[in-house]
């Protein structure tokens, strides 16, 4: 008999921890399938993805510019804060009758 592993449905718990590998390129490919097939169908670790692989891409640039992981911190909150402000609610709930 042959194992179905492709089958496997992934928890977001096993989809986060892959995640970094997962924009590193460093999955097998039923790794890769596998993480793909759930991001097709959970927004949530979508979105936590694109914020991994942006990451992936700030650090990348952050290559030979000296930082502290304090300030690397502050800026990757603002940008995964922006963009959960922008797919939760498009405005702010700052107008609020006079
Ligand atoms: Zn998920």
């Amino acid at each position: 008999m042959i194992e179905r592993t492709t089958q496997v449905q992934l928890t977001c718990h096993r989809c986060r921890e892959l995640l970094s590998g997962y924009a590193d390129a460093e999955l097998t490919r039923h790794e890769v399938q596998a993480v793909s097939r759930h991001l097709a169908n959970c927004t949530r670790c979508a979105t936590e993805s694109t914020h991994m692989i942006l990451l992936k891409k700030l650090l990348q640039h952050w290559e030979g510019i000296e930082g502290s992981p304090e300030f690397f911190e502050d800026v990757l909150e603002k940008v995964i804060g922006e963009s959960q402000t922008m797919s939760s609610s498009r405005y702010p709930s700052r107008s609020h009758g006079h």
